[in-house]
């Protein structure tokens, strides 16, 4: 713009003293310095007079035109000027001052030319004249349009992506998408222009997405995906992905932030875990049925069998069988009891009584519950007490049956003339009971296993067990928040250790 613009001050300067020469010099009148002054442009020069009557041009408007210098000096300025557009030639008040402005020219052969011009008032031998220079502005216009069209492309994928998009200056929201308008559940970009981001982020992730802005704002570094919770103007809670770019809009620095629905993706996921888990409960039911349905049928054929020797048998024989009958009739029962009890637990349907425990209160009544199984079996029980304790949260019904099935095993696998010894002790922000045996111990390779339901060791398979007593005892455990630990050596002996969090 600057240049036809200095470009016409020179040639006014120029056409000033030109023409005080002429009128000083009347006969000196030099056609070829008038000349000279006109072709020295750049740009297309028209010298009209007040009617629009084109009185000099330049070679440049030829070309620019592509009118001959004869034809154009038989047409009025208005003649280049296309229909409809704002006529100049007889605006001459316009160029008192000196005016800039932007047109269209029409070419010889129809084509309609933008330029940039300026014109100037001026007078020429006494004539009132009127000077306008024109600059071909076609690349600059072609360079313009793409630019808009590019942006307009841009606008348009923005508009209509199928992620969310918002931009915010210092927090305002100052552009949403249509996809934005529809999460929100808006009506329209105004329900949410000039709102505040922090207003539409779930009160849980404010403090994260003021430092993401921040991030972004001042280090100008985009903030990676970050699952966040957003609030719909209706107050539903969506599970969302944000992330944010730093970009310039109008002018000024903004963030785009990119909002990702994750509802579907949330669902698919609960329905996943869903399915797994019924998996899962089909998996467990049919080892089930397959465990416990060989459970029930041994004592119950042995059951049969005694039932069948009692008819047969003289009477002395009979309390023999009885015994045999008691001793199957006792193991079904246990079967059945863990079997509800595990069941129970599974299903969450145990209802935990927490009250402060001293847990050794616990220990005098579990030794006296095993005093004739230790008896029979001649094993020697010691009890090494920490006192006094830190209370333990605990259901003392619950946690007596989970350490009752410790005692129980390690009464089971240790053989006669063995020891057992139970422990407790303060262990940090824990009290913990141990019970340690001199029995049979247990393989490197069956430990893992050992808290599994049903799972039976080989050695144990001669004793009676349910194969349920481990499961029961770590389920009741960790509803006390606490661990179950297994140390053993096989012909050595094994140690269980429950620790449970005290309460301070
Ligand atoms: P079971 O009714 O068979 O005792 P549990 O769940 O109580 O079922 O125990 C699972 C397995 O862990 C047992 O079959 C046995 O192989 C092993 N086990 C548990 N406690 C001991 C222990 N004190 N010494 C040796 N082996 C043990």
């Amino acid at each position: 713009m600057w240049l036809p613009l200095s470009f016409l001050a020179l040639l006014l300067l120029l056409l000033f003293l030109f023409d005080r020469y002429c009128q000083n010099n009347p006969r000196k009148e030099n056609a070829t310095l008038y000349h000279l002054l006109f072709e020295a442009s750049n740009d297309a020069v028209f010298l009209h007079d007040i009617g629009g009557s084109i009185v000099e041009v330049n070679e440049r408007a030829v070309d620019l035109l592509g009118y001959t210098r004869e034809e154009l000096l038989q047409m009025s300025i208005a003649d280049l000027v296309p229909t409809g557009e704002l006529r100049l030639a007889g605006t001459s008040q316009w160029f008192d001052d000196g005016v800039r402005f932007e047109t269209l020219k029409k070419h010889k052969d129809g084509r309609l030319i933008p330029v940039e011009g300026s014109g100037r008032h001026v007078q020429m031998g006494g004539k009132n004249r009127i000077l306008l220079s024109l600059r071909d502005i076609t690349d600059r216009k072609k360079a313009e349009k793409q630019l808009r069209e590019s942006e307009e492309r841009y606008r348009r994928l923005v508009e209509y992506s199928p992620n969310a998009i918002a931009v915010h200056q210092e927090f305002k929201v100052v552009y949403v998408n249509r996809a934005l308008i529809q999460l929100m559940g808006a009506k329209s970009a105004d329900d949410l222009l000039q709102k505040s981001v922090l207003d539409i982020i779930h009160a849980d992730y404010r403090e994260v997405g003021i430092q993401r802005a921040r991030q972004i704002y001042e280090d100008g570094k985009p903030a990676e995906a970050l699952e966040e919770k957003i609030r719909r103007l209706d107050g539903t809670v969506l599970d969302v992905e944000i992330s944010g770019v730093p970009i310039t809009y109008q002018g000024q620095p903004a963030t785009l932030v990119v909002v990702r629905d994750l509802t579907h993706q949330k669902q698919a996921e609960k329905h996943r875990l869903e399915l797994m888990l019924e998996r899962e409960r089909i998996n467990v039911l049919q080892q089930f049925i397959a465990n416990a349905s060989h459970d029930l049928k041994t004592p119950l054929s042995t059951i049969k069998l005694q039932v069948f020797l009692a008819q047969k048998s003289p009477p002395e024989n009979l309390p023999k069988i009885i015994g045999k009958l008691e001793a199957q009739v006792l193991q079904l029962e246990k079967l059945v009891e863990d079997l509800f009890k595990m069941s129970d637990l599974d299903r969450n349907a145990v209802t935990f009584n927490f009250q402060p425990l001293q847990v050794n209160t616990l220990l005098k009544p579990l030794t006296d519950a095993y005093t004739s199984a230790l008896q029979e079996k001649t094993i020697t029980l010691t009890l090494q007490t920490d006192a006094p304790l830190p209370d333990v949260l605990a259901d003392q019904t619950h946690l007596y049956n989970a350490l009752s099935n410790i005692l129980n095993n390690a009464i089971a696998y240790t053989r006669g003339g063995g020891k057992i010894q139970i422990r407790t002790r303060a262990v940090q922000n824990q009290v913990c009971i141990e019970v340690l045996d001199s029995g049979i111990g247990i393989t490197p390779e069956e430990l893992p296993h050992i808290f599994e339901r049903f799972y039976r060791g080989d050695k144990a398979r001669s004793t009676r067990g349910t194969g349920l007593g481990l499961s029961i005892a770590l389920k009741i455990v960790e509803a006390h928040h606490g661990k179950i630990e297994v140390e053993s050596t096989v012909g050595v002996g094994s140690l269980f250790r429950i620790c449970l969090p005290s309460i301070h």
